[in-house]
Order: C-alpha cells, then structure tokens, then sequence
C-alpha cells in the first residue's frame, strides 16, 4: 500500500485550497500529498461570492465584482456601497481547472478515488468530508439558483441584489439574491432560512420561475447554469486527533449567520501551510468564538420570530456599511460589534439570549 506524509481526504475548495497552498510555498518539495477524491470530472457547480475583505489565491478565478449592493423590503429598497470591499464572485469550474492544471505538475502530488487505495496508518490527514448531522429539524441555508440569460439588455450590471424580502416567506425566512454578470447574464437564487422539514418551500424551480416572471418581469430567457446546495446553520464537530484535523466547512469554517465559508478556508489554509512542519501540535484555526455567541443568539432569533427578520436584516444594514461587512466576515472590532448589536430590537434579542 502506497504511503504519503500527508493526505487530503475530499478534493473540493477546502481540500484544494490547502494543497494549492502548500504546493505553491514549496510545502511539498520533499514531502508527498495524497488526494482522495470520488468525483469523476471537475466541472462549474457552485457560485462561490464573499467580499473581499482580506488577499486570496483566485483573483483570476474572479467572474465579476461589484462595489454597490441592495436589499429589499416589499415597498422599501437600501442602496449600499462597498467599494473598499468589493463583492467577489468565483466561478468554480475556474477555480478547479487553475488548481487541478498546477498540482498534475508536481510529481509528489497525487490523486486517489478512495481511501482503500492508500495507506491510512501512515501520514497526517486533512479531511473535508462533510461530519454534519443531516436532521432535518436543524436550521439550514437551502437554495437553488439560475444562472439565466435575456435577448435584451435587462440589467444593471454594476450592482447586485443581496436580498429581496418581496417574496412569500411561509414561516420561515426567505429571500432572492440575484448577481448580474452583464446587461443580459444574472444568477437568480431563491434561498431560505429554515429546517429542512417542510417539503413545501423546496419547489425552487417554480419560485425562481415566478419571481424571475413576476418580479423581474423577464418573460424570455433561457437557462445557462443550475446550482443547488444546503449549508448547515448548526456548530460542526471540527475534530482534531493526533493524526488527522477536519478543514472546510467539516472543520468548522463556515459561519453560521450568513452561510459564507470561502474566505474562512482560504484562511485555515494559510495557517495550515505556515505551521505545517509542526502539524501534529498546532492548534486548529477557528472562526473567532464571539461570532459563534452572537450568531446563535441572531439564529435563535430568527427560529422563533422568522417574521421579525426581513426587518432585522435591513437595519442591520443600517450600520456604517464597512461595520456591517467586517462583521459578517468576522473582522469586526469590539465597538463595531458593539454598533450592530445596537441596530438589533433588543428586547427580542434579550429574550432569546437567555434562551
Ligand atoms: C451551491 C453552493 C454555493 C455556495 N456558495 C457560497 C458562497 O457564495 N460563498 C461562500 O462563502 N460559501 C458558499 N458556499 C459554502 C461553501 O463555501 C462551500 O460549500 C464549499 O464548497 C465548502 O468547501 P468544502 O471543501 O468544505 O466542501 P466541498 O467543496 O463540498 O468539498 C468536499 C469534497 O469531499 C468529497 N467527498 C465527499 N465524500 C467523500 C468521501 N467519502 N471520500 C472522499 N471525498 C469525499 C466531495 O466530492 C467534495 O469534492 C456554497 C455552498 C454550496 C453548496
């Protein structure tokens, strides 16, 4: 059985993200990385958007960015800049191809379908494999969204759509997010706040076709992209033993508000790389615990008052907007923490601290 010094156990963003790392500082010069990953092909299957708040490897896997941003209430609309922090969206399908492309070069580097095929006795693993609990009856971010394309010049490329309440919200919370990537090329997502449990907000592809019909008022156009997804709103068990530390969203690097994992891996991966030599007593990278505190009391919130939301996330945004992104990118100082938690109805939130 082949043996490896390190092995990397799903080669998705986080599993890729790593060893795009460490190959690029030169971690794997003297040192062999095993990559175990079941998928047959590499191909475009997720949007991932974040803004961007600290550097990155990808900035050529960049599709579009943006510097202004909405959100709507029924009969209410907040314009937002962001020009400090531009919105950054990736293409997967780029992102693999630039990863796959560099790592096939260097010879240490290798990929596996499964882990039978390897020795796993030997070497330090980075495993991304999802450890989630798949109840139901957890909340979850679940979504589903069309890349579409018009046959006329329908919009405003230059800013993009965070979140429009002008929908049903079912006792749940519910929004659509739309990226326009030119004046005839947008992903629509509709996206939900919710348990899993009720079979009646996951008729995606008719709220999509509704809202993109009635709210848009596109009534031509055709579909080039599908993506789908549900990510955990619920703690993962980010494992760490002696030999083996969970990463990506498996290793905790998603936060639990707003869903965005990208940057939080690209950063557990840098700290993996600087302390790589020392892997085995190196303590894992974690999403600052405040977020954590904070986050469960706003998500504890939102699962018992899901009307009150819509309202909450607009004057949310009624903080300074460098305050509010630092925030949800968990880089906020203790007085912007301080200024968001003002914005929030504190009785609500009180009650539901205590919780
Ligand atoms: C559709 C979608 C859109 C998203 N958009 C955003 C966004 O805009 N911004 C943001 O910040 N976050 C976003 N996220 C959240 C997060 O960034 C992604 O889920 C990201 O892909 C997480 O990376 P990961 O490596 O942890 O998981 P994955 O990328 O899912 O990688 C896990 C890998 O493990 C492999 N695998 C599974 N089982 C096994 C096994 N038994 N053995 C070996 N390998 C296995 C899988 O094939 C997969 O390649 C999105 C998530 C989804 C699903």
């Amino acid at each position: 059985m082949k043996e490896f010094d390190y092995i990397i156990i799903g080669g998705g963003c986080a599993g890729l993200s790593l060893a795009y790392e460490l190959d690029i500082h030169n971690k794997l010069e003297n040192k062999t990385l095993a990559i175990i990953e079941p998928r047959k092909n590499y191909e475009r299957d997720k949007t991932w958007s974040f803004w961007k708040i600290i550097d990155h490897n990808f900035v050529d896997c960049v599709i579009k960015s943006w510097k202004d941003f909405s959100i709507n209430l029924p009969k209410k609309t907040k314009y937002i800049k962001c020009d400090h922090t531009p919105y950054q969206t990736i293409d997967s399908g780029l992102f693999y191809k630039k990863i796959i492309n560099k790592l096939r070069q260097n010879k240490n580097i290798h990929f596996f379908k499964s882990i039978n095929e390897i020795n796993m006795e030997s070497g330090y693993i980075f495993n991304s494999v999802p450890t989630a609990n798949y109840s139901k009856n957890l909340l979850w971010q679940h979504f589903m969204g069309l890349e579409i394309e018009t046959y006329k010049d329908f919009f405003d490329e230059e800013i993009f759509n965070l979140m429009d309440f002008n929908c049903e919200q079912k006792d749940a919370v519910h929004f659509f997010y739309t990226l326009p990537f030119s004046k005839t090329k947008a992903l629509v997502e509709t996206t939900w706040l919710s348990k899993l449990n009720n079979d009646d907000l996951l008729n995606y592809e008719d709220q999509l076709k509704n809202y993109i019909n009635n709210n848009l008022n596109i009534k031509k156009y055709k579909i080039s992209y599908s993506e789908k997804g549900a990510i955990p709103l619920f703690q993962q068990k980010n494992i760490k033993r002696v030999n083996e530390m969970y990463i990506g969203s498996a290793g905790g690097m998603t936060r639990l508000s707003t869903g965005y994992t990208f940057l939080n891996i690209q950063e557990q991966s840098k700290h993996i790389r600087e302390n790589i030599e020392n892997i085995e007593n190196t303590k894992i990278f974690k999403i600052n615990k405040k977020y954590n505190f904070l986050d469960n009391v706003f998500l504890n919130v939102l699962s018992n008052h899901p009307d009150k939301m819509p309202n909450i996330f607009f004057k949310l945004f009624e903080a300074q907007p460098k305050t509010v992104i630092n925030f949800l990118s968990n880089k906020s100082s203790f007085v912007e923490d301080l200024s968001i938690i003002f914005k929030m109805p504190k009785i609500v939130f009180l009650k539901n601290l205590l919780r």
